[in-house]
Order: structure tokens, then C-alpha cells, then sequence
């Protein structure tokens, strides 16, 4: 860790009556307004405490979701606010509008040892444009910059790119630290290294899966992104969620993983939702029935493989987990992974969510903050939030 300039770095100098920036990702996983799982919260914590006790005053911003610029009510940050301050046993103040003036009063308030949660930076369009305007409004805010949203440190964002050049003082948090400290390990893993891909956010994560075939031994494919794979393979996908676009990166991860030698396990058999709704297994997808999990011939296949695994990688759930009646696949690799002896590592958000549901959170391995984030890294990405705290 001595590559990046820290956060004891940083506190060489004290941070009292300094503003601090903390970039964090406080995106957790909503259902219906309710936090399915607070991880990101709970991670966040060693950075704020350390910062509150030295007397800073910290300025803590987020996004939450896609909002696509505008403002979403069912996407503030407000209750992530109460949260956060249950967790942190310290008042959690809160602002409701990102407009530069306000902002510029609330901060001018703070004393030494507080903290202001500022409003879904996503609710304005220039965050994830990294509009230099944008950046200029949140430069003016804080003294200091620290980057802890680990699971958004692929993002060349206004808050975790553009504003980090507007700060001589900057550094990574404590939770950056402890995710590269664990993710390390995976760029030189003990053979045979198990990467295990399951979720939805296909057209983002499918181009990882050509350098992670050339790393892993074994690439294991489920939930949406196993659609792609099936429609290369001349196989109906019938309603599933699918978008036609990704086959051909699906054509060059099945040519990779031929020419490196890596083994891709692909779904034999799927839970199914018939036209009619009803649920069965099956091996073929009909024509308006869609695959909504894993079957047990595949969840069988992908226990062997993670039983016989040095090294574990898994993001992104095996099916809609969250949905009675398609768990059972996302279950029985859970259970897997948390048995295996392997080096693990889970990352993303509905999958440690799903970790938790099935009570399995606990266990001898590393869970990541991080999906995407933790994805581009243990595909050798440099993730770009990051390429600027280097020393
Ligand atoms: P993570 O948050 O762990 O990085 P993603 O965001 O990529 O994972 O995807 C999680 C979502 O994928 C879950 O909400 C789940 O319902 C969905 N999903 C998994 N399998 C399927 C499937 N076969 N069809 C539709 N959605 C799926
Ligand atoms: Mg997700």
C-alpha cells in the first residue's frame, strides 16, 4: 500500500478545523425505499471516524443509483443520512439541495469534529460527465480530498476523478486500502483460480470477461450474463433478459477463453417463468419463457468447480435471488463458496446482499464493497479514480 498516498499520510498533518472531501459509496441496495444491506455504510465508517476524531470537519458525498441527472426522490440520500449516523453513534447532518449556495452555507457552519452529507450527486448531470463546471462547484466546498467509494473508483466521475486534480492534499481512505490489500492476491492467484460471473449488468461487465478468461482457470457464467454466451452458441434464450448487442463480446470471451485455456462452464439446465407463470426447470429456454435462474444440473456443475478451487472470485447473482422461487441457484454457489477453502473474494452489491439473505455474510473470505469496481481490478484494469492517488 505504499504506492498510494493514504490516509495516515494525509493525518501526518493534523486535519482539525481543515474541510475534508470524502468521496464515499454509499450506493446500497434499495427495495422499495428500504436498505436491503448496508456493507457500504458500515465500510465507510473507519474513514469518517478517524477524520471526525482528528477534528475535521467532513463533507461526505455519494451517488445513489442512476437518476440520469435529474432528481429522484426515491434516490436521496436522505435515509442513507439516518443510517449513517445510527451506525456512526455521531450526528449525521444533511442537505437536501445541491445548489452551490446552500452548500457553501451549510459547510461554512460546520465546527471541528462534524459532518454534512451532501444530497445524490447524480441528481445533477455534470457528476458522472465530469463536467469541469460541476467540479469547480465541489472544489470550493473542502481543503482536502479523499477517495473511499472504492466500488466507484472505476469511474472517471466529477467527485472521484475531476475533483482529486483540485487538491494538492488528497489521499485514499481506509476502505480503499483494505479493498486493495484483499484484492491483490487475486492478480497472482494460487491455480486452480474459479471466477465465478452471474448478474445483470451485462454490456458493463461482459468486455471484463475476455482478460478474465486469459487469469482464470475456470470461468464460471450465470444469471443475465449467461445469455449472451447461450444466443452465441446458436441456443434460444426465449424472453430472457437479453440484449442482442452483447453476443458479439460473448464471441470474443468463448475465443479468449479457447485460445488461453480457460474453461467456461455456461448454464445446462435453467429455472424457467413459462409464458403461463409457471415455474420449471428445464434445459431448453421456450419461446416467451424466461430463464430466471440457474438449474440444479448447473448449480452442481459450479459447486464442483468452486469445490476443487485455490482461488475464488464471484460477482453477480445466479438469477433474480430477490424473487420466491429463483434463489435456490444463487444459494447453493453461496453455499459453495462460503465452504470452499479457497482464497475468496465476493464483490457487488445484490450479490453480498444475497450472502446475507442466505445468513452466509460470516465466513473465511474477503467481501468486497466493490461489483464493476472489483471486476475491472481482478481483470487487470487500472481502475482510473485510483491511477491519480499514486504516489
Ligand atoms: P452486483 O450488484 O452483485 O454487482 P448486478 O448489479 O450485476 O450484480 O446484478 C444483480 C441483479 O441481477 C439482481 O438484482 C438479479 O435479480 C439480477 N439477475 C440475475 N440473474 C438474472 C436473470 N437470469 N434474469 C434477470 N435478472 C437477473
Ligand atoms: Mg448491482
Amino acid at each position: 500500500m505504499n504506492e498510494f498516498r493514504t490516509l495516515a499520510d494525509l493525518l501526518c498533518a493534523p486535519t482539525r478545523g481543515r474541510r475534508v472531501f470524502v468521496r464515499a459509496d454509499l450506493n446500497v441496495p434499495l427495495d422499495e425505499g428500504r436498505i436491503r444491506d448496508d456493507l457500504r455504510i458500515r465500510a465507510t465508517l473507519p474513514t469518517l471516524e478517524r477524520l471526525l476524531a482528528d477534528g475535521a470537519r467532513v463533507v461526505v458525498a455519494s451517488h445513489l443509483g442512476r437518476p440520469n441527472g435529474r432528481c429522484v426522490p426515491a434516490l436521496s440520500l436522505a435515509p442513507i443520512a439516518d443510517r449513517l449516523e445510527a451506525q456512526l453513534g455521531h450526528p449525521v447532518q444533511f442537505e437536501p439541495s445541491l445548489d452551490p449556495d446552500r452548500l457553501a452555507a451549510r459547510v461554512a457552519a460546520l465546527a471541528d469534529g462534524e459532518l454534512l452529507l451532501l444530497e445524490n450527486l447524480r441528481f445533477e448531470p455534470g457528476e458522472t460527465a465530469n463536467d469541469p463546471a460541476f467540479v469547480d462547484r465541489l472544489a470550493r466546498l473542502a481543503d482536502v480530498y479523499v477517495l473511499d467509494a472504492f466500488a466507484s473508483a472505476h469511474r472517471a466521475h466529477a467527485s472521484t476523478l475531476g475533483l482529486q486534480e483540485r487538491f494538492d492534499a488528497r489521499a485514499v481512505g481506509e476502505l480503499v486500502e483494505w479493498e486493495l490489500r484483499h484484492l491483490e492476491p487475486l492478480l497472482e492467484p494460487d491455480a486452480p483460480f474459479v471466477c465465478l460471473v452471474g448478474g445483470a449488468k451485462v454490456a458493463n461487465k461482459a468486455p471484463l470477461l475476455e482478460a478474465l478468461a486469459q487469469r482464470a482457470d475456470t470461468l464460471a457464467i450465470g444469471g443475465a450474463m449467461a445469455f449472451p454466451f447461450l444466443s452465441a452458441k446458436g441456443q434460444s434464450v426465449g424472453a430472457s433478459l437479453f440484449e442482442p448487442e452483447a453476443t458479439g463480446l460473448a464471441c470474443r470471451v468463448l475465443a479468449a477463453a479457447a485460445r488461453s485455456g480457460c474453461r467456461l462452464l455456461l448454464p445446462r439446465d435453467h429455472r424457467v417463468c413459462s409464458s403461463d407463470g409457471t415455474i420449471l426447470v428445464s434445459k431448453e429456454i421456450a419461446a416467451g419463457a424466461a430463464a430466471l435462474d440457474i438449474g440444479p444440473e448447473t448449480a452442481a456443475a459450479f459447486t464442483r468447480a468452486l469445490e476443487a478451487a485455490k482461488t475464488v472470485f464471484w460477482n453477480g447473482p445466479m438469477g433474480v435471488f430477490e424473487q420466491k422461487g429463483f434463489g435456490e441457484g444463487t444459494r447453493t454457489v453461496a453455499e459453495a463458496v462460503a465452504k470452499s477453502g479457497a482464497y475468496t473474494v465476493v464483490g457487488g452489491g445484490e450479490t453480498v446482499a444475497a450472502l446475507r439473505e442466505f445468513g452466509l455474510e460470516e465466513g473465511p473470505r474477503h467481501v468486497s464493497t466493490g461489483g464493476g469496481a472489483a471486476l475491472e481490478y481482478v481483470a487487470g484494469h487500472e481502475l482510473p479514480a485510483l491511477a491519480a492517488l499514486r504516489i
